[in-house]
């Protein structure tokens, strides 16, 4: 039976990109041995995170003065990491609280300096992107979390400030245009979007790194790693090959303008059923509705339980909700086909009609 992984991550990739990394495991073109064995310090590596970076620097259309760095520790060390580097210890950094990671990366920061959270929609189960939000002028950097994995809501605009803005764009990167000139430090773990789990993915605004605050272990400290084209150790090799086949590929698909079409017409689709259907219901506000990571629940648990035991039939792969929102989530990553979304639709119809 065919599966139809809608996974929160790691995630679906293209089968063409296993096919290559899985021939790579073997065989690295042609060279006799394996990307695994290849020293991070051969013309072949250099050519291979040369061309991760000008890839995402194309992709994204980043503008001259940021580097691409290719890190370790996920998104969740770059929680600690951004207030470590960019937050004094007398000073202060705004958050805007839109679910899980955001808490997360509020409570890092706390560590290091005073968190100003601007806004949070945890009273209503973080189902809504707060809108109104005075910036306080004084603090080191302003933090959001554009596509919120778990509760399925997401930032769609470059917020315009005046102080330097900071963003966890993890499960959404790649996914749509972004205006790269707004942030001053972009991060993600490769795992939702780009590529296997083991490399984070920083987009960072050079001048943004001379705004050190205060001295840092060495292999925390962006400058560091910036300076080293994130050779300074080590980096995981195989990781960063993947999510290179992963952004070449993307390329090929006509790059992040059509893929976002596409993504636009995935999550429509969906969206649409959970509304049309008598069933289930959305979890989030329509204007804060992820493309990413759809949320909706059934009308009663009954109807949950038998849904997702036709799902497990039906090879519909990682749908149940994330412990903490409940449910179920349907993840539509660029390399999830609308195939698997109208599969999925289908289901939700005949689930419908069954029940009538
Ligand atoms: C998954 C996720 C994280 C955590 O990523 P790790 O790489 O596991 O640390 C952080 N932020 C967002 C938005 C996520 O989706």
């Amino acid at each position: 039976m065919k599966i139809h992984n809608f996974g929160a991550g790691p995630c679906i990739l293209p089968q063409e990109v296993f096919q290559k990394a899985a021939a790579a495991v073997l065989d690295l073109n042609q060279s006799g041995l394996s990307i695994l064995e290849i020293s991070h310090r051969s013309v072949a590596f250099d050519e291979i995170i040369d061309n991760a970076q000008n890839l995402a620097k194309e992709l994204l259309d980043i503008p001259k003065g940021y580097k691409v760095l290719f890190l370790q520790g996920g998104a969740s060390l770059q929680f600690s990491m951004v207030p470590m580097n960019f937050l004094p210890q007398d000073g202060k950094a705004a958050y805007l609280d839109t679910g899980v990671w955001s808490s997360k990366a509020i409570k890092e920061a706390s560590l290091f300096g005073e968190v100003l959270t601007v806004a949070s929609s945890k009273d209503k189960n973080y189902s809504y992107i707060p809108k109104d939000f005075n910036l306080p002028q004084e603090a080191s950097y302003f933090h959001i979390t554009t596509n919120n994995t778990i509760y399925g809501s997401e930032i769609f605009e470059d917020y315009d400030v005046a102080i330097p803005l900071i963003a966890d764009m993890s499960s959404d990167i790649f996914s749509r245009k972004i205006d790269v000139s707004k942030y001053d430090l972009i991060y993600a773990g490769a795992q939702k979007n780009v590529g296997p789990a083991g490399v984070t993915i920083v987009i960072v605004k050079e001048a943004f790194l001379e705004k050190k605050a205060r001295l840092v272990p060495t292999m925390l400290d962006y400058q560091v790693h910036a300076k080293n084209d994130s050779l300074f150790n080590t980096p995981p090799v195989f990781p960063i090959y993947v999510s290179m086949l992963n952004l070449e590929w993307l390329k090929s698909q006509g790059g992040v303008e059509k893929i976002e079409y596409q993504n636009l017409q995935k999550a429509e689709l969906l969206y649409q059923e959970i509304e049309r259907n008598s069933l289930f219901k959305g979890n989030v506000e329509t204007a804060s509705r992820s493309r990413m990571n759809v949320t909706f629940s059934a009308i009663d648990e009954d109807i949950e339980k038998r849904f997702l035991s036709v799902c497990k039939e039906k090879g519909i792969h990682g749908i149940k909700g994330h412990r903490l929102s409940g449910g179920f989530r349907a993840s539509l990553y660029n390399a999830l086909p609308l195939s698997s979304v109208e599969y999925l639709v289908e289901t939700m119809k005949d689930f419908e009609s069954s029940k009538s």
